[in-house]
C-alpha cells in the first residue's frame, strides 16, 4: 500500500461516518496521486496527507434564538478553521437544514484548494448551522443570525478568519452578522464579506460566482476551438450562483432553457425569463411555481430533471450531489459539449467519471466556481486600503482571475500526463502552493 493509500485508509477508518468529508478527500487524493508519487518519501515524513485532512480547528456551538411566539429554539453552529497556510480563514457559512460536520468538513477540505487556486493569499475554511431561514419572518433571522454571531465572534476577525455567504445566508443574513459583530467587537473591519454597499462590500460581489463562472466556461471553449454563442445551456438551482450564472451566460449570447430550486425545476425553450425569476426568489423569496405566472407557455416539473433537456453546456449551481451516474449518461446521450460546476461538488464521483470518459470538458466547481471567494477577497483588499474599486475594476479582476484559473489547471494537468483531466488539474495546482507553504512553515 502507498502513502496515499495508508492516509486513504486511516482517513476513511476514523471518519466513517462523515460521507460528504470522505468523498470530497478520496476525490482530491485520487487525482494527487501522481504529484504524491513524485514526492512520496519526503510527503510522507512531513505527515502532509495526515495534516492536510485534519482541520486546524473545528468550533461547534449551541445557538438559542426566541422565534416570533417566545418559545426559544436551539440550532448548531459550525466553524471548521481548516488550513490558514496562505492566508486567514476563508470561507461561506451555510444554513440549511442539512448542514453538519460532515458538509462543512467538505466544504472546508475543498475550500482550501479552490482558495489556493484563485493566487489569492486565503486559507481555507467553511461554517454554518442547521438553521433554515426559509419560511421564518425577518426578526427571526436576525434573532438566530445575533445569536449566531455572539458565539462566532470569538473565533473570527480580517486577518484571522473572514467568512462569507454560502446557501440560506445573503445579503440580509451578513447584514444582521456583521452588525452584531460590530456591536459585540467594537471593530469596524473587514470580518465578513458579501456585505452590503453602503458599508464595504464589492461591488460584483453579488454577481462574481456565476459570471466568474461563465468567464471560465468562455475561455474553456475558446481554448478548444468553440463558444458560448448559440449554445443551450442548462442550469439546475435558482439561487445566487445559479441566476447570475444564467445572466452571464445569456450576456455571452448562450440560450439558457432550465432552472431549478429544491422543489421543482422549469422549462423554458425561448430562453428564461430572468427578471422574472429574479423577482420570484430574490424579492419575493417564493417557489418557481410561479414562473408559470410570467411565462404561461413554460413548463414547470415536479422534483429533479434538469440534466434529461439536451444542451451544449451543463452547469449545476443548486448544491452538492445533485448530478448523478444516470444524469451524466443522459447528459452524454443529448451530446452535451461542456460540463461546469458551479455549485460545490454537485456531481458524484460516478458522474464526473463518465462525464470525462466520454470527452465531455469537465470543469470542477473548485476551479469554476472560485470567482465568488476571489471577489471577496478583492473585497478584504477594498476594506484594508479603505477604497471602493469600480465595477468595471473588479470585474476585470474577476476575469483576468478566472482565465488565470483555466490556464493554472489546463497547464497543471497537462504537467503531470493528464491534458484535459481539470480535476487533475485543479486539484494539482490547488494542493502544490499549500503545501510549499506547508513545508516553510515545520511541524504545526
Ligand atoms: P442559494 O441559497 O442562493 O441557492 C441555492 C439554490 O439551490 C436554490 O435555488 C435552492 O432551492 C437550491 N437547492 C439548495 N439545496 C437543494 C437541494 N438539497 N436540492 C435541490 N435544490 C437545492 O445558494 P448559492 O447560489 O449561494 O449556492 C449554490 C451552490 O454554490 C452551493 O453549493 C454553494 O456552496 C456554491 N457556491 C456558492 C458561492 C456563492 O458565492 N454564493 C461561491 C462558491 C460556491 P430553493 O430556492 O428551494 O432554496
Amino acid at each position: 500500500m502507498n502513502y496515499t493509500e495508508k492516509t486513504l485508509e486511516a482517513v476513511r477508518a476514523k471518519y466513517s461516518y462523515q460521507p460528504e468529508f470522505l468523498q470530497a478527500v478520496s476525490e482530491v487524493f485520487e487525482s494527487l496521486e501522481k504529484v504524491i508519487e513524485k514526492n512520496e518519501k519526503l510527503y510522507e515524513s512531513e505527515a502532509i496527507l495526515e495534516r492536510i485532512v485534519e482541520p486546524d480547528r473545528q468550533i461547534i456551538f449551541r445557538v438559542p434564538w426566541v422565534d416570533d411566539s417566545g418559545k426559544i429554539r436551539v440550532n448548531t453552529g459550525y466553524r471548521v478553521q481548516f488550513n490558514n497556510s496562505i492566508g486567514p480563514y476563508k470561507g461561506g457559512l451555510r444554513l440549511h437544514p442539512s448542514v453538519n460536520l460532515s458538509v462543512i468538513k467538505f466544504l472546508g477540505f475543498e475550500q482550501v484548494f479552490k482558495n489556493s487556486l484563485t493566487g489569492l493569499p486565503i486559507g481555507g475554511g467553511k461554517g454554518g448551522s442547521d438553521f433554515d431561514p426559509k419560511g421564518k419572518s425577518d426578526r427571526e433571522v436576525m434573532a438566530f443570525c445575533q445569536s449566531f454571531m455572539t458565539e462566532l465572534c470569538k473565533y473570527i476577525g480580517a486577518d484571522t478568519d473572514v467568512p462569507a455567504g454560502d446557501i440560506g445566508t445573503g445579503a440580509r443574513e451578513i447584514g444582521y452578522m456583521f452588525g452584531q459583530y460590530k456591536r459585540i467587537r467594537g471593530l469596524y473591519e473587514g470580518v465578513l464579506t458579501g456585505k452590503g454597499l453602503s458599508y464595504g462590500g464589492s461591488l460584483v460581489r453579488t454577481e462574481a460566482t456565476g459570471y466568474g463562472l461563465l468567464y471560465l466556461v468562455r475561455e474553456l471553449l475558446k481554448c478548444n476551438g468553440s463558444s458560448i454563442e448559440g449554445k443551450t445551456v442548462v442550469i439546475s438551482g435558482a439561487g445566487n450562483v445559479a441566476i447570475y450564472a444564467a445572466e452571464k451566460a445569456t450576456q455571452l449570447g448562450g440560450k439558457v432553457v432550465t432552472m431549478s430550486d429544491s422543489t421543482g425545476w422549469i422549462y423554458d425553450k425561448d430562453g428564461v425569463d430572468l427578471a422574472a425569476v429574479k423577482e420570484i426568489k430574490e424579492k419575493n423569496r417564493a417557489r418557481l411555481t410561479e414562473y408559470k405566472k410570467y411565462r404561461p407557455e413554460s413548463e414547470y416539473h415536479e422534483g429533479r430533471g434538469v440534466w434529461s433537456v439536451k444542451c451544449d453546456i451543463a452547469l449545476p449551481c443548486a448544491t452538492q450531489n445533485e448530478l448523478l451516474l444516470d444524469d451524466a449518461k443522459a447528459l452524454v446521450a443529448n451530446g452535451v459539449e461542456a460540463v461546469c460546476e458551479g455549485a460545490n461538488m454537485p456531481s458524484t464521483i460516478e458522474a464526473t467519471k463518465y462525464l470525462q470518459e466520454n470527452g465531455v470538458l469537465f470543469v470542477p466547481g473548485k476551479a469554476s466556481n472560485a470567482g465568488g471567494v476571489a471577489t471577496s477577497a478583492l473585497e478584504m483588499s477594498q476594506n484594508s486600503e479603505r477604497l471602493s474599486w469600480t465595477f468595471e475594476e473588479v470585474n476585470q479582476k474577476l476575469n483576468g482571475i478566472m482565465v488565470g484559473i483555466y490556464h493554472n489547471i489546463a497547464n497543471a494537468a497537462e504537467e503531470y500526463g493528464m491534458k484535459g483531466n481539470f480535476v487533475a488539474g485543479a486539484n494539482i495546482a490547488g494542493f502544490q502552493k499549500v503545501v510549499n507553504a506547508m513545508l516553510a512553515h515545520g511541524a504545526c
